[in-house]
């Protein structure tokens, strides 16, 4: 490297005084570190100048220049601390990083690359005179290389766009996955003249357009996708979730509506009933012809469905049930499709023979006509204005004793025979109930992928925001980027890993889902039932943080991070609450234990504590726990084995708990509430623990090495960004010392800003089209 090159900043004078004495060089870092931070005392000069004039390997020129720029009372203009920093800057991006160490490591590196280095400069005696000279300057090292290692602007362009770092196209192919395909022609689809977005801002306009939409796609087929071929549709769930996650990046009423119509409605039909009902109604489902509606939850009765209290009693005589609403409590509330399209709904009732209640049930009642009159016995409301999701109608309904006949009750798992009696092949009626709620586990992925979508939206807006916009700085310098603050990078950075992260995992269980093996239902149940909850949570937590991140901008609605706040504010809520999903994942889990948690063996148990006794002593040696090399730090293997840890350890623990409550003869009901906390965290321990194997197979299967590289930094960003989180319990259980939990900090701290870099093309690689991505902020080159 030319000394011009990196000197270009400076007076020729300059130049040649540094030609003269290039010891100097070695001073600069130190120099500008300590005149930019703080006012050096007379104390401190006179102790740092004896030890330069001690130094003979520096020319008496080099001694009395170094002197000369530390008088506390003619301190450096800020034209030449200016110009300092334009060396520095310049030449950073040619330093190693081994050579990031300390400020003279630094010093000594600009010399190399100007080619002024000296050989007598590598000396001991020379390094451990810097290193003295360093430590009497009090610069605290770490921090002062931390700014002086921020990538300076990248020079814009008038409008702006940044040259590519990555091969963004190899990323983009990771997030399309197995389907690039359909997800590419539906991008296309929705830039086209039918999905222009006009009346968003008027209800009613807007769930007409939301109609239309879904119109439009039944017409190209993808209403029917997951249906089978005989009725129209192409026996390909894969296809069906690609769309729903490709549908939330143009708009959520749309992502919803669809999923109600041809995910929960048309699957319902196809999970629930039988042949004579697919013949009947799939074909007219699929084109939306028939519009319907998924009507399971009650006013009285939202996420304990089990005890919903609509009636469908048996008429033996007509060979009909008896639909009615028995109490205002017993309404169905929140309905998609009911407050204005809807002419049929899949209603969950109680099934009645007689005297004898045989559980939920499923049965489709017709609810208005063809030209969308509400029929007689049927009363709907529209619960009208919603924090988001308005271009979807829901709404309430009730029943007044209407009549079915009993053909509609969708029957695969139950029947009512000829003579009028129950038949069921599963005997238990809430076993029956969980295992028809868990053949509609496919429309629980759904919502996870439209969640990521969104949250991979205002990812793209907040980074690329974050690229260009500017505040505060050096004076006379331009602004700082955003990004370039060590705030926003640890605000920002470890969410993109997240999407990342959630990414992989959300492919994982759509495979696990669609490649099901016998006897695997209830793990796939378990990992979709805490996908959605973790994505939901995440999608919010992203969501406002990136709102935040893009200051007023952020909450201008033509800026989208307002709509994509409000409409996907409820994904926490509906196809199952977190927190209620989230026990259910931590039972589920239990059963590794004991099927029925009353049975606990306690042999089984003490056997089961002894392993994992047994494992925390290997792990829990003191070396680990105390083990701060980065080359530790960034391990996966040590990722995988804290999160192990952590879950195995919360997994035995919440076993002992409630088996200490149950055998003091406490009922399970309240064991578990006591425990719930726990519980809840363990959860989240196994979905992380998920997750993080997922990420970590993927990017050992990786061939190229610098798409590989990045994943694998994400992928450690992702690890030690939730390590740091749980520091404290970690501290408590002793599985880290004080040491190790900072030195996690500092490394996350790292990891955010090498992540930065490549922050940009990272959140192009989603694929989001400038047009469907519709706002001003976050398009290229706006
Ligand atoms: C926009 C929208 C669209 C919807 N679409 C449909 C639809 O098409 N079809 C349909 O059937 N339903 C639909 N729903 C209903 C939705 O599924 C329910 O709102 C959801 O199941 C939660 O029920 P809930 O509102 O009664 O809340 P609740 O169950 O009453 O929960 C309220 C709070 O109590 C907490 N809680 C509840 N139980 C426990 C527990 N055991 N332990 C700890 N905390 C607990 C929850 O975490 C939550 O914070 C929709 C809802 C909305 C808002």
């Amino acid at each position: 490297m030319k000394l011009q090159q990196i000197f270009q900043d400076l007076s020729q004078a300059d130049i040649h005084t540094i030609e003269q004495s290039p010891g100097l060089l070695i001073f600069l870092p130190m120099l500008y570190v300590a005149w930019s931070d703080s006012v050096l005392t007379k104390e401190e000069v006179a102790s740092i100048e004896q030890k330069i004039l001690k130094q003979d390997w520096l020319t008496e020129d080099e001694k009395s220049f170094v002197s000369k720029c530390l008088q506390p009372e003619k301190p450096p203009s800020p034209k030449q601390l200016k110009e300092w920093l334009s060396v520095i800057k310049r030449a950073a991006p040619f330093i190693p990083n081994n050579s990031r160490k300390s400020l003279a490591s630094l010093g000594l590196e600009i010399t190399r690359i100007s080619d002024q280095a000296r050989e007598q400069w590598q000396s001991e005696t020379a390094q451990q005179a810097l290193s003295q000279i360093e430590d009497a300057l009090g610069v605290i090292t770490t921090e002062a290389l931390d700014d002086l290692f921020i990538e300076g602007p990248r020079d814009l362009p008038e409008t702006f766009e940044i040259p590519a770092r990555l091969d963004v196209e190899q990323f983009s192919q990771i997030h399309d996955g197995k389907s690039h395909t359909i997800k590419q022609k539906l991008r296309q689809l929705l830039q086209s003249e039918d999905f222009r977005k006009e009346h968003a801002a008027d209800r009613d306009s807007y769930r007409q357009e939301v109609l239309k939409w879904c119109q439009v796609l039944a017409r190209a087929g993808y209403g029917s996708l997951s249906y089978p071929e005989t009725y129209g549709g192409r026996d390909n769930m894969r296809d069906y979730f690609a769309t729903m996650e490709t549908l939330s990046l143009f708009d959520l009423s749309l992502t919803i509506k669809y999923g109600v119509q041809f995910g929960l409605f048309g699957g319902s039909i196809l999970s629930l009933g039988t042949r004579k009902h697919h013949e009947q109604y799939l074909k007219d489902v699929g084109t939306l012809a028939l519009p319907g509606c998924f009507a399971m939850t009650e006013t009285g009765h939202g996420s304990n469905v089990r005890d919903i209290e609509t009636t469908a009693t048996y008429d033996q005589e007509s060979n009909e049930f008896i639909v009615h609403t028995p109490s205002p409590s017993a309404r169905k509330d929140y309905i998609g499709n009911a407050a204005l399209h809807g002419q049929m709904a899949t209603v969950f009732a109680q099934l009645i023979i007689g005297t004898d209640n045989h559980g939920v049930c499923a049965i489709l009642i017709p609810i208005r006509d063809k030209k969308g009159k509400v029929l007689p016995g049927i009363r709907i409301e529209d619960c009208g204005e919603k924090q988001g999701l308005n271009g979807v109608d829901n709404g309430r309904i009730w029943f007044e004793q209407v009549r079915i006949p009993a053909s509609n009750l969708l029957d695969r798992f139950a029947q009512i025979n000829q003579k009028g009696q129950f038949n069921s092949q599963i005997a238990n009626p809430s076993k029956r109930f969980f295992t028809m709620l868990g053949t509609l586990v496919g429309g629980r992925i759904g919502i996870p992928l439209a969640a990521l979508s969104a949250t991979k939206t205002g990812l793209t807006i907040a980074v690329r925001y974050a690229h260009r916009r500017r505040q505060f700085g050096l004076p006379g310098q331009p602004e700082q980027l955003i990004i370039d603050y060590q705030s926003h990078q640890k605000r920002l950075m470890p969410l993109l890993a997240n999407a990342y992260a959630l990414d992989f995992a959300l492919k994982y269980l759509t495979d696990r889902y669609l490649d099901q093996k016998p006897g695997e239902g209830r793990e796939i149940e378990t990992i979709a039932a805490g996908m959605k909850a973790y994505c939901t949570w995440n999608t919010t937590h992203t969501l406002q943080t990136c709102r935040e991140a893009c200051g007023g901008n952020g909450y201008l609605w033509e800026n989208r991070l307002a709509e994509l706040k409000a409409d996907t504010e409820i994904f926490t809520t509906f196809e199952g609450d977190n927190t209620v999903l989230m026990q259910l994942v931590a039972k589920s889990r239990l059963v590794e234990f004991k099927q029925e948690f009353n049975d606990i063996n306690f042999i089984g148990l003490i056997k089961y504590i002894a392993k994992q006794a047994a494992t925390s002593i290997t792990e829990m040696n003191p070396i680990i726990t105390r083990k701060t090399s980065v080359e530790h730090l960034a391990d996966s293997e040590f990722h995988l084995a804290a999160f192990t840890y952590r879950e195995q350890h919360l997994l035995t623990r919440a076993g002992q708990r409630l088996k200490y409550r149950i055998d003091a003869g406490m009922n399970s009901f309240q064991a578990f509430n006591e425990c719930q906390n726990h519980l809840i965290n363990l959860a989240h321990a196994y979905i992380e623990r998920v997750i993080l194997e997922q990420f970590i197979i993927k990017v050992n299967s990786i061939e190229s090495p610098k798409l590989k590289d990045t994943l694998n930094r994400l992928c450690q960003l992702y690890a030690l960004n939730l390590l740091n989180k749980y520091k404290g319990w970690y501290l408590e259980n002793g599985y880290l010392e004080g040491v190790k939990s900072k030195a996690i900090r500092k490394q996350l701290t790292a990891l955010c800003k090498e992540v930065r870099v490549d922050s940009y093309d990272l959140v192009n690689a989603f694929s989001i089209p400038d047009k469907l991505l519709a706002a001003p902020i976050g398009v290229r080159g706006g």
